[in-house]
């Protein structure tokens, strides 16, 4: 089933993914940041170009065989895109998830063939499910793609998404200033923010926490928040915070309030963590000046979420950048001609 044609087809579904100017007025005062919107990878998630990139690398080093199976604990996404991606390469997939994650994904997931496996609290959560995993692998037959520590989820954003990012912004004559990302893996971050410092020392590189859990400043869990996808029970390894210039802390209420306000003021349906990304871009545009190009990531859109607080209503507090802030249209910035194939 495995060839070097399937990964070069599923590149031109993974990656090349378009780029918008969000337009706003915040505190009375006109304002844009950039943002890719990464919903329309294959399986709907910016998690589809690591996927895509692990299982190629772990093809080219042998570290795969055709007949194992995909086991990866994860809060959704990660799942979703190995599900997707491991079936097109022909695999057996088993996802092993916190059992308090959104009920679309537990269906996405078994609509994609997938065998779940469900954690939890008690059974140890998130770090419960990770236990699990190794001990599955330990039986053979089992490819563990590790998400939190492989390298190769750092290096698919520094040779695909950042360049992108660059040439997509030098296409209308712009070059970046600062990039901001909520911390799932840190793979985002950590892999844009090594390019981008490479190419553009002086642009800023920050990372987003939730306000409710500020797992980046204070070293361990500390509460509970409602951006799934970004974790607070760990600082994943591949997170390096001394390559990183200063967290951001955007509250979940915020992160929410922003996304119902894209989707109401722009027909732009995203997730809770685009709405996180989006706050921590504004802020990032308002510490270093108007003139200055933010950019960010619309993680995936808001189907996943149609059962959780991103269709409540939400209090609005002094504090949120939400307060202040209306949405009054984009610009397109579009893909590039040819995806960049990264083999
Ligand atoms: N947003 C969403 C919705 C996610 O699922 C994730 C990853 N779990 C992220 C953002 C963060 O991405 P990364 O793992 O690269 O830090």
């Amino acid at each position: 089933m495995f060839s070097q044609k399937c990964f070069k087809d599923l590149w031109h579904l993974v990656g090349n993914t378009p780029m918008v100017e969000l337009h706003y007025r915040y505190k009375n005062k006109p304002g844009k940041i950039y943002a890719k919107v990464e919903y329309y990878n294959y399986s709907g998630s910016i998690k589809d170009r690591m996927a895509l990139y692990i299982l190629q690398e772990a093809y080219r080093k042998g570290t795969i065989s055709p007949t194992d199976t995909i086991i990866e604990a994860t809060s959704g996404n990660t799942g979703i895109s190995f599900a997707a991606i491991g079936r097109a390469l022909g695999h057996k997939v088993k996802i092993i998830m916190p059992n308090w994650l959104s009920k679309e994904r537990v269906d996405i997931l078994k609509s994609l063939g997938a065998e779940l496996v469900l954690v939890s609290k008690e059974d140890g959560g998130f770090l419960g499910g990770l236990e699990l995993s190794r001990k599955l692998a330990a039986q053979g037959g089992v490819f563990l793609p590790l998400q939190f520590e492989n390298q190769d989820n750092v290096l698919e954003h520094s040779h695909t998404t950042a360049i992108e990012i660059c040439r997509q912004l030098a296409s209308v004559g712009l070059t970046v200033d600062g990039v901001v990302s909520g911390v799932g893996t840190g793979g985002t971050i950590m892999g844009v923010g090594k390019y981008i410092k490479k190419h553009h020392p002086s642009a800023k590189v920050c990372p987003l926490e939730p306000a409710e859990s500020r797992i980046l400043s204070n070293g361990s869990k500390c509460g509970c928040h409602r951006i799934q996808g970004f974790t607070d029970e760990f600082i994943p390894r591949i997170v390096q915070l001394s390559e990183l210039d200063s967290v951001i802390p955007v509250s979940d209420g915020d992160s929410i309030l922003i996304a119902q306000k894209l989707a109401q003021q722009l027909g732009l349906a995203v997730g809770i963590s685009s709405g996180c990304n989006i706050a921590g871009a504004i802020r990032l545009r308002e510490q270093l000046g108007d003139n200055s190009v933010v950019v960010t990531f619309i993680a995936d859109d808001n189907k996943k979420y149609l059962s959780t607080d991103l269709v409540k209503e939400e209090p609005v507090k002094d504090e949120y950048v939400a307060k202040d802030l209306v949405f009054d249209g984009f610009r397109t910035i579009p893909r590039l001609n040819e995806p960049i194939i990264p083999m």
